[in-house]
């Protein structure tokens, strides 16, 4: 009945069906949503089990059921958007006839608020790592073939690992493998393998742990989590990035995704707080981004330069904030996302509403 009672709050409730061939069984969600896209379900079977999570708005639908007999692993995943269906098409492992499509799991067929659903994991193994700077490495996962999870943009995941029969989560933000992968072939399928840029502190507790990872060695990711929503970019001319040290991290897909797919979009400016060149991710890729798109610009600020530096110097501040976010026009619409440390987001924050810039035009990235 509590399931009743939030399907009538929140989106009308979606429902689901299945049908087989001999060698296929078609599991079909009615989402009754029209702007349903392939990363608005997470599909995992392992074993019997099969769950497949669907996102629509706030809320989460979950399909959760014992399968009646085995599966491959491989499976497809389809969206007829137009009428905001999703279909799933497993392949047997005997052409057999099932009577039933299984048995239902915990919370199957149930709608509830998105941040009332928990988080699944599923194992992911490390493909690659590659130092970026001193401190930070871009860390390459797969996930299994029995997985279907595509991170949206302006979201994280939670990664996990057990040390010492103590499990540790921490949350980070997935990015695209380079800056400058829209002009280039991406070297591997990006539908099954998910980047990380990550800072490894020497006395932290999960990232040195990760750091001692060895290719091959399996590490928990959970569903994507976050409030970014690119419907954020509808019409907009002005993109402004502002981000201190790993801060970076969501700002890479962000930056892709608008200059590849908002066409009002004139103008998209990045200020980089870091501490030291040394510490600056990327670096030689912004440059050249800013020569392959003329829309892009790059500011690198430090905070505390070792070497003789020549740009802008300093904390966040009001002065360099309002000379950095200048309008296109007048009357441009303008979007400012921010992320860094908290005392840097919360600052930020704080001058861009004394700069007259109103809660709608502000996003700020945080846990
Ligand atoms: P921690 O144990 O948290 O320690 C971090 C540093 O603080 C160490 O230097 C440690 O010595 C110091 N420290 C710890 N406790 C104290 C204390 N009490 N007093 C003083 N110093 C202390 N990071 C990335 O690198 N990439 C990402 O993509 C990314 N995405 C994120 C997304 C979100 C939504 C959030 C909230 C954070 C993200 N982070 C990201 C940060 C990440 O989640 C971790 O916080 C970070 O990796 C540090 O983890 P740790 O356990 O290794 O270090
Ligand atoms: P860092 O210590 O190297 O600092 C980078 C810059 O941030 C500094 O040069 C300075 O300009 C600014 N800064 C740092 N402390 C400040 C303070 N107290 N006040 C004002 N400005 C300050 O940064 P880092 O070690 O790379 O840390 C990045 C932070 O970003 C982490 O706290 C991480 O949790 C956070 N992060 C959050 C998300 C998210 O919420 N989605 C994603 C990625 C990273």
């Amino acid at each position: 009945q509590a399931t009743d009672t939030l399907a009538r709050e929140g989106p009308s409730s979606p429902s689901y069906d299945w049908f087989q061939t001999d060698s296929l069984v078609t599991i079909v969600i009615y989402t009754k949503q029209k702007d349903i896209t392939l990363d608005s379900v997470i599909v995992d079977h392992q074993d019997d089990s099969f769950r497949a999570e669907t996102i629509i708005k706030d809320y989460s639908y979950l399909i959760n059921i014992e399968l009646s007999h085995a599966v491959q692993e491989d499976f497809s995943v389809r969206i007829v958007e137009n009428v905001g269906k999703i279909e799933i098409v497993l392949q047997k492992k005997e052409n057999t006839s099932w009577k039933c499509l299984g048995h239902p799991l915990e919370n199957h067929n149930s709608l509830v608020p998105k941040k009332d659903a928990g988080l699944f994991y599923r194992q992911c193994q490390l493909i690659s790592k590659e130092d970026v700077t001193h401190d930070t490495r871009l860390f390459c996962f797969m996930l299994p073939p029995s997985t279907h999870l595509q991170v949206p943009i302006g979201q994280h995941v939670y990664l996990k690992l057990t040390v010492t029969d103590t499990e540790i989560v921490k949350p980070y933000t997935p990015v695209s493998d380079s800056l400058l992968s829209e002009f280039k072939e991406p070297a591997l399928p990006n539908n099954k393998y998910i980047y990380f840029l990550i800072k490894i502190y020497p006395a932290g507790l999960f990232t040195p742990e990760l750091d001692h990872l060895q290719i091959g060695d399996f590490v928990f990711v959970s569903n994507p989590e976050g409030n970014f929503k690119t419907s954020q970019f509808q019409e907009l001319e002005d993109l402004f990035l502002l981000a201190a040290g790993t801060g970076f991290t969501p700002m890479v897909k962000l930056l892709n995704y608008a200059l590849t797919n908002i066409p009002s979009l004139r103008k998209v400016k990045l200020m980089f707080f870091n501490k030291t060149e040394d510490d600056i991710i990327w670096r030689s890729q912004l440059e050249e981004l800013t020569f392959k798109d003329k829309r892009f610009d790059v500011e690198f600020v430090l905070s505390a330069p070792i070497s003789e530096w020549n740009g802008k110097q300093g904390h966040v501040s009001p002065a360099l904030l309002s000379e950095f976010l200048k309008r296109s026009s007048d009357k441009s619409k303008v979007l400012i996302c921010i992320c860094g440390p908290t005392p840097f987001t919360e600052q930020g924050i704080k001058f861009l509403h004394e700069l007259n810039f109103s809660k709608d035009e502000i996003h700020s990235f945080t846990a």
